[in-house]
């Protein structure tokens, strides 16, 4: 068999396309007095956090949106994350806020982020949102999950009636993921670290989505001829790089793949920004 070099699913021209969206719909709301205002709670000195946070705050800014980043000790209390979550969402110049994780040792995700007012909860981490989207109601739902769905999308990728595998089961992505692929009428496996063969759950799929946090963990022998992988992984190299999920061994056998860095990462930025001036504007309308 030849190997026919895969496609590459560049998710940089979408995000561009949101950004320039978002760009447009920030400077009216700041012509109305209303500049989107976005609130990133970091409580992390973890070094590629840091990264993360600072490029969200740069793309905020230069989209016209107020960026303001609340650093709080890496020791920090639960409770003390919480109160800080409190006051931000009784803040009526914040419009969205994000909790970024990890978080301190003992402070769960989840928890905490019920303390946020699901109407700035721009990132999906209220329970809420993710019980809202699960009942097909309207919710913010984590950037990331939603990314994926821009990337196929803007790549023509279809998904009715096709069968997925999300490979990861996490509130922030695989889970919110699957709901929302299934409103999209994809059949849709969550696959996760206990999953019994994983490479035949995966080859069953038209498209494979991998969100595990594990470095090359999907080969070529998990993919079947012409699946479209989508790489999630952002995952820290002892060189002080990024890589995927997804073992360069898969393009031989996959039709596209989506890279790491440019792929899901960019649009899950820009969906951020989208999030936050659409929170604006409806706190502008009351
Ligand atoms: P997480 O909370 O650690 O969840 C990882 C999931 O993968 C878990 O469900 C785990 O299974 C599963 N898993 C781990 N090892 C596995 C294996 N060998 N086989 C099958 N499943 C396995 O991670 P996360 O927050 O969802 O993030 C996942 C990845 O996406 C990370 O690399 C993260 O950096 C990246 N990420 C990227 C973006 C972006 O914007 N691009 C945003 C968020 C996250 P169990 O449930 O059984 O433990």
């Amino acid at each position: 068999m030849t190997a026919t070099p895969s496609v590459a699913l560049d998710g940089r021209p979408r995000a561009a396309e949101i950004r320039a969206e978002v760009a447009l719909a920030a400077a009216e709301s700041a012509a109305g007095g209303n500049r989107p205002r976005l609130a990133v709670v970091v409580a992390t000195e973890d070094e590629s956090t840091a990264w993360y946070v600072r490029s969200i705050a740069r793309a905020a800014e230069k989209a016209g949106l107020a960026c303001d980043l609340v650093t709080l000790p890496a020791d920090s209390q639960p409770a003390l994350i919480r109160e800080e979550l409190e006051r931000l969402s009784a803040d009526r110049s914040v419009h969205g806020v994000i909790l970024q994780t990890p978080l301190p040792k003992g402070a769960v995700a989840a928890e905490l982020a019920a303390a946020l007012d699901p109407a700035k909860d721009v990132d999906g981490a209220n329970p809420l949102s993710l019980g809202r989207l699960a009942a097909g109601l309207p919710a913010f739902a984590p950037a990331t999950a939603e990314a994926v769905v821009q990337l196929l999308d803007f790549h023509d990728v279809p998904l009715s009636g096709r069968t997925v595998t999300v490979v990861g089961r996490s509130t922030v992505v695989g889970k919110p993921l699957a709901h929302l692929l299934l409103d999209r009428d994809a059949t849709v496996t969550v696959a996760h670290s206990r999953t019994a063969d994983l490479p035949a759950v995966t080859r069953q799929a038209d498209i494979v989505v991998a969100a595990a946090g594990r470095i090359g963990l999907i080969t070529a022998e998990h993919l079947r001829q012409g699946a479209v992988v989508v790489d999630v992984g952002t995952n820290p190299t002892p060189e002080g790089g990024l890589a995927g999920d997804v073992d360069a061994s898969a393009a031989t056998v996959a039709g596209a793949v989506s890279p790491v860095p440019g792929g899901v990462g960019p649009i899950t930025t820009a969906l951020l920004l989208r999030h936050t001036v659409l929170a604006a504007r409806r706190a502008a309308e009351g």
